[in-house]
């Protein structure tokens, strides 16, 4: 599936793609349409032999894995759920950091019968507990998880948190923190094989953008 002469970079549109396009800039790649108003799922670059995918960040890591991109770019929470050892994951991208947590109610007393925890992180949850030897009921969401508490759905919620305003407009907490997330660069095995010299170009490139940000310089 993988393509030899196009490079294919999976992407997700929001938050992620905003931080990552001046780092892809950087690394020489402009795309030719703005995702957050194209409809188009596969966006041409300045580069010829370059092109984007536009996914769900929860698919990125299954496109790169099975080849149908090369490279992604994929949160930490999106690869701890994912649970591979099927890609590579050569760069920590700093963008889009938060943390996964625990929230919810401050200083409300233990459940007595088993927690029940609301979270659309049901691996990385289910992983967390089990870790220290507590014993979880875990019920899948796909959003709103802050509502969870709020309406005796569950105990605690399992979330990324930045600012904590959106747990604090909900009279929520943040508790226990699970991982410290932020973007990685993700690579296909093979393709880093076959196309090695483009692909360790890019993650030079971008690396390079990645220290000049941390330093101050912009990129
Ligand atoms: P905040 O209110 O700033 O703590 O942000 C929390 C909300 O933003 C939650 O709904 C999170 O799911 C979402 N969020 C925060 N950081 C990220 C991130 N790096 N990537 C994706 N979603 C995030």
């Amino acid at each position: 599936m993988v393509s030899a002469d196009v490079l294919t970079i999976a992407v997700s549109k929001g938050r992620i793609f905003k931080d990552a396009l001046p780092l892809l800039a950087r690394a020489g790649i402009t795309p030719s349409d703005d995702p957050e108003t194209s409809r188009k799922l596969i966006l041409e670059t300045n580069q010829p032999d370059v092109r984007l995918v536009i996914i769900r960040a929860a698919d990125v890591p299954t496109f790169v894995e099975y080849g149908a991109a090369d490279v992604g770019i994929a949160g930490k929470d999106v690869l701890m759920e994912y649970d591979s050892d099927g890609l590579y994951e050569p760069l920590d991208l700093k963008i889009a950091q938060c943390k996964l947590m625990t929230a919810g109610f401050a200083g409300k007393a233990a459940s007595r019968g088993r927690l029940r925890v609301a979270t659309k992180y049901v691996e990385t949850t289910r992983r967390y507990f089990a870790r220290q030897g507590r014993q979880v009921d875990i019920i899948k969401l796909y959003g709103s998880m802050e509502l969870a508490p709020l309406v005796g759905l569950a105990d605690v919620i399992v979330d990324l948190v930045d600012t904590g305003n959106t747990l604090r407009a909900n009279g929520l907490v943040p508790l226990e923190t699970i991982a410290e997330i932020s973007s990685r660069l993700i690579v296909n095995k093979a393709s880093m094989k076959i196309k090695h010299e483009r692909i360790k170009a890019l993650i030079d490139g971008i690396s390079a953008a990645v220290a000049a940000k941390q330093e101050g310089k912009g990129v």
